[in-house]
């Protein structure tokens, strides 16, 4: 009797997803899913061009091509306050999702404990699940989602092997302190762990909120595997062009597992990235945060007067609001409501926890202003009182 491995029977197919194609179904304005609407920077799409006609379309090294790593070096020492070897502690992937695969293949044994920052991203739990790993999650409390130090440290058994670290996070927005980074990094060097930290949205900082790579605390870069991705910042979800920066004890192995899986990352796709990383100035970078501040402004304003109070995010392009006006058992059936009566899809809190997340939504604003308007007249025309809930207009 043909049948699915155990293991493709426990893996659900992402809400994210599934709120994309019941919103395509309705002609609805999709904020469920990151997507990235904004323009690709000209001098990524340009080299990107010209690789693919001055037939730079084979495999490439499998850690990458060297003028990329090399750039990924320059932004780590200026941005991130690292520095690494290009020629051994930098391997470009398919995406920062190929990086934290393969990480995890190269470091992560089955029955392995990993402490996961709940709300989650869903692709960080659903990877350790296949792989055998168990996460165990620490719950981060709105509206700023602080952690307790206390449910941290008891987090940790003799069977937790890493940490996974997301900043600025999706779906909650955060971004981690350095006190709370601190934190975390003296218990993971007291404990020995790994922390695996994933940094996509690094340029996407509010308010004065700073970026601090954890690799850059003091004793932290031999533990810690920075996985970072240009989908983001370069509005180029589709290329699939990602990075890991850890120690050269790991990143050989690394470097290995994505190779078995990809063989390497996008060969032309590198060489755009690349024209962006050494043309692109760090004003591009303090724009494009201006930019989504007003996007984040515009829609979390749009929520507060609707009545489904947002946790202002610090940072990223989510943001979670209560969703308990709403009618509805469960955040899944608030989320229906929402795309059926406002024509606004918003993805299901439930997707980010382990029990929680009953009455919240994720939307995410990196729209283009168009569509995100829209998505707010929509939002605005919505009228939900107490008692009476319904839909005008
Ligand atoms: N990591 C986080 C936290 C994300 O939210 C996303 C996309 O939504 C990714 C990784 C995917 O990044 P990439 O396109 O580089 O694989």
């Amino acid at each position: 009797m043909l049948s699915l491995s155990n293991k493709a029977s426990s893996i659900a197919q992402s809400e994210i997803r599934i709120m994309s194609v019941e919103c395509d179904k309705v002609g609805g304005v999709n904020l469920a899913q990151g997507i990235c609407d904004t323009e690709v920077p000209e001098p990524v799409q340009r080299a990107a061009i010209q690789a693919i006609q001055s037939r730079q379309n084979s495999y490439t090294r499998l850690d990458g091509i060297a003028a990329l790593r090399r750039a990924i070096a320059r932004k780590m020492h200026e941005y991130n306050h690292l520095d690494v070897d290009p020629e051994r502690e930098i391997v470009v992937t398919a995406g920062s999702t190929g990086a934290f695969y393969s990480a995890c293949m190269a470091l992560l044994n089955a029955g392995d404990e990993v402490i996961v920052f709940e709300p989650y991203y869903g692709y960080h739990v659903n990877t350790l699940k296949a792989l055998d790993c168990t996460p165990v999650y620490v719950t981060m409390h709105p509206p700023k989602w602080i952690f307790s130090q206390e449910q941290f440290a008891r987090a940790i058994t003799p069977r937790t092997r890493a940490i996974v670290l997301n900043s600025p996070a999706n779906p909650s927005g955060k971004v981690f302190s350095r006190e709370e980074l601190e934190f975390v990094a003296e218990l993971a060097e007291r404990h020995d762990l790994f922390v695996i930290t994933d940094e996509i949205y690094e340029y996407f900082l509010y308010d004065g909120h700073e970026h601090i790579s954890p690799a850059s605390l003091p004793g932290m870069a031999e533990r810690t595997i920075t996985i970072s991705g240009f989908s983001k910042a370069y509005s180029i979800t589709g290329w699939r062009i990602g990075y890991a920066v850890c120690d050269r004890r790991w990143a050989h192995s690394i470097g290995y597992f994505h190779d078995l899986a990809y063989i390497c990352a996008p060969s032309p796709f590198q060489h755009g990235v690349t024209a962006g990383l050494e043309e692109l100035k760090p004003e591009f970078y303090c724009e494009m945060a201006a930019e989504y501040r007003r996007k984040r402004d515009l829609l979390c304003s749009t929520l507060e007067q609707l009545g489904l109070k947002p946790s202002w995010p610090q940072g990223s392009y989510y943001v979670l609001a209560d969703a308990s006006p709403l009618p509805g058992d469960d955040s899944k059936a608030k989320a229906m409501y929402l795309l059926s009566q406002a024509g606004v899809a918003a993805v299901p809190g439930e997707a980010f926890f382990s029990g929680g997340g009953r009455n919240l939504l994720r939307f995410c604003y990196a729209k283009t202003d168009a569509d995100l308007e829209e998505a707010c007249r929509r939002l605005s025309r919505l009228s939900i009182t107490p008692n009476v809930r319904q839909a005008v207009g």
